[in-house]
């Protein structure tokens, strides 16, 4: 257990990415006898020219939530965001900035088992690739400065989203869609389309499963 990522950083600090790089955390976490999570190895990405992936994985653990990652400089830093993200830019979504997950996690799908850090189902909710829209810095720089702009190629997410760090924590940032052709307020994709865009199971169906 690595209690170091846990304690609070101080006002203005400009440490975040740093404490962010690396997978050490998602490492000491997890008992990798007992959960089917995939371990920490040297990946390598397959080609250069392929645009970074994201993944948004339901996972009901002690409270439900929607573990949204994107691909920064070869890991999937993520935020853990309790109500999902919304196709309505009304909608600030709160986004709790969590420990960077491997690669790998974005086929993750199953149950944690009971005990073990982060216990409960997941599923992966949605998948796909995406742009950064800020051209001009890259996307660890755009982490830092705290103002995410990314276009998501998903199968049930489309279009522009933002993610803005709140001033009121270092960890507390607000997960919005962007207003454009595919914003749409009428749209409830968490409600409406609760399946995996993997197996077609829902959390729903892996609970009974367990039992
Ligand atoms: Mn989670």
């Amino acid at each position: 257990m690595d209690f170091a990522v846990l304690k609070p950083l101080g006002p203005g600090s400009r440490t975040v990415l740093k404490r962010q790089k690396g997978l050490a955390s998602y490492q000491n976490r997890r008992d990798f006898t007992r959960t089917t999570e995939p371990q920490v190895r040297n990946e390598k990405r397959k080609k250069a020219s392929e645009k970074p992936i994201f993944v948004i994985q339901q996972h009901a653990a002690r409270s439900m939530h929607y573990d949204v990652r994107l691909e920064i400089d070869g890991v999937l830093v993520s935020w853990a965001v309790p109500k999902g993200p919304s196709t309505n830019p009304r909608d600030k979504r709160l986004a709790v900035l969590t420990e960077n997950h491997p690669l790998a996690y974005a086929d993750f799908e199953g149950v944690i088992p009971e005990g073990e850090y982060g216990a409960g189902e997941v599923i992966v909710w949605d998948r796909g690739s995406y742009d950064n829209l800020k051209e001009q810095k890259s996307m660890a720089e755009c982490f830092d400065d705290g103002t995410i702009e990314v276009f998501l190629h998903g199968e049930k997410l489309e279009g522009g989203y933002a993610l803005v760090r709140m001033k009121t924590g270092e960890k507390n940032w607000l997960l919005i869609k962007m207003a454009d052709d595919y914003a749409d307020a009428r749209r409830n994709p968490v409600k409406s389309e609760p399946e995996s865009v993997v197996s077609g199971v829902t959390i729903k169906e892996l609970k009974k499963s367990k039992k």
